[in-house]
């Protein structure tokens, strides 16, 4: 299966030689860029979750001459060129696009918005640590440094797509980071998305108003600190009559309301979506002999410039609350199982442009490996995502020389 993925990434994205672009900044380089970016490629994508697992991998399979020490990949990753490694996740997003790999998210193209802590620890830091004071048990106080980045990723009905992250810096909060990411992502993928989703923090003008410049709506979760829109959302919700239907297990009850004049700043009308929903669970008895049914009970608000849907078409707010609430996967799917599955919080070199290098490639790996597993995974008992990681992990291991899939590399 390694192989099989590593052919597959040279043959369909070309991998192995765009590539070749990526840079760095050692002065006299005596082991030319492209063989350390390959080194943390084939790392990521056999899953190897650190740079000791890939020296112990060297020296088992006897590959010093093959693929560069672990201390000149950490040493190089200080200096990779971060703008051309983004240059090659906008090539294969292009390729994946065009070759329809990628879908709308309910016919629409979602770009999903979000800041995410990678690390904690007390003992190690560099200069670009972020650090906070946290109180253990018995109130002993603890420094503790993480860094933080904000990540960018495309919404779809099979797998998302991760465009983009950008680094919080030391002393600076995630929206500062993610008006720089969201610049970047605006100018290098002007038409993957139309409308762009974040939490409540992104109830913003300033992020609405950079939005709309460039012809993107925003969708952005009401919370109750923004209290005049939250306030009115509820009192009109009072005076009117929901929209009420069943999807899957989950009865919604959603109001529509079109807001204006309560947010000081933005100064133009905008819609208050407001879901309150109502799941029924089947679970088992306290007494474990019964089934007994429980009703997750959760209230959801919105607030977007979406344009008002043009019907009453119930199917148009449907879509539309499942849109709101596809923010959750970049929780789950690009949060959560890149650190559950791929190690993603795990800090290769710790180096300010080390952590994106390593984070960026990773992606790209992850990006990669979610389009071959929907798209060429025909043998029906790879189930699951993880069985098929472990396929390729021990793909690798079993190979005696892993760079032996790749073609020659042109330098
Ligand atoms: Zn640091």
């Amino acid at each position: 299966m390694y192989r099989k993925l590593i052919r597959y990434s040279n043959k369909i994205f070309n991998l192995f030689n765009i590539i070749v672009s990526i840079t760095d900044g050692r002065l006299k380089p005596q082991i030319a860029t492209v063989k350390i970016t390959t080194a943390i490629i084939i790392m990521q994508f056999s899953n190897l979750g650190s740079l000791n697992s890939l020296s112990q991998a060297i020296s088992a399979g006897n590959l010093k001459k093959d693929i560069p020490s672990v201390s000149t990949i950490a040493r190089s990753a200080d200096s990779i060129n971060l703008e051309e490694i983004r240059n090659i996740g906008i090539e294969i997003y292009q390729k994946a696009r065009k070759s329809k790999m990628l879908s709308p998210y309910c016919g629409m193209w979602v770009g999903i918005i979000d800041g995410h802590e990678q690390t904690t620890s007390k003992y190690h830091r560099c200069p670009h640590c972020k650090s906070r004071i946290v109180t253990k048990k018995g109130g002993v106080k603890e420094v503790q440094y993480y860094h933080e980045f904000t990540a960018f990723i495309l919404a779809g009905p099979d797998i998302s797509f991760i465009l983009d992250i950008e680094p919080v810096l030391p002393k600076e909060g995630e929206i500062s980071s993610s008006y720089r990411l969201l610049e970047r992502v605006l100018g290098n993928y002007p038409k993957a998305f139309s409308v762009v989703i974040g939490d409540g923090l992104y109830l913003k003008e300033t992020v609405f108003n950079l939005l709309k410049k460039h012809h993107k709506y925003t969708i952005a979760v009401l919370k109750e600190e923004r209290r005049q829109l939250f306030e009115e959302a509820n009192s009109l919700s009072l005076l009117s009559e929901p929209k009420t239907y069943k999807q899957g297990r989950t009865y919604y009850k959603v109001w529509d309301h079109l807001v204006s004049g309560c947010w000081d700043g933005y100064g133009r009308k905008v819609r208050v979506i407001v879901s309150e929903e109502a799941t029924v669970k089947r679970t088992h008895s306290k007494d474990g002999k019964e089934w007994e049914d429980i009703v997750d009970k959760a209230n959801w608000m919105w607030v977007t410039n979406l344009p008002c849907p043009e019907s009453e078409d119930l199917d148009d707010l449907k879509n539309t609350v499942r849109i709101c609430h596809s923010r959750w996967q970049i929780e789950n799917q690009c949060f959560n199982e890149t650190v559950n599955t791929w190690k993603a919080d795990h800090v290769y070199r710790h180096s300010k442009n080390a952590i994106i290098v390593f984070l960026l490639l990773l992606f790209m790996a992850v990006n990669i490996l979610n389009i071959f597993r929907i798209r060429n995974i025909k043998d029906k008992s790879i189930k699951t995502k993880v069985y098929l990681i472990e396929l390729i992990n021990s793909g690798f291991h079993a190979t005696s020389n892993p760079l032996s899939p790749i073609p020659p590399i042109p330098i």
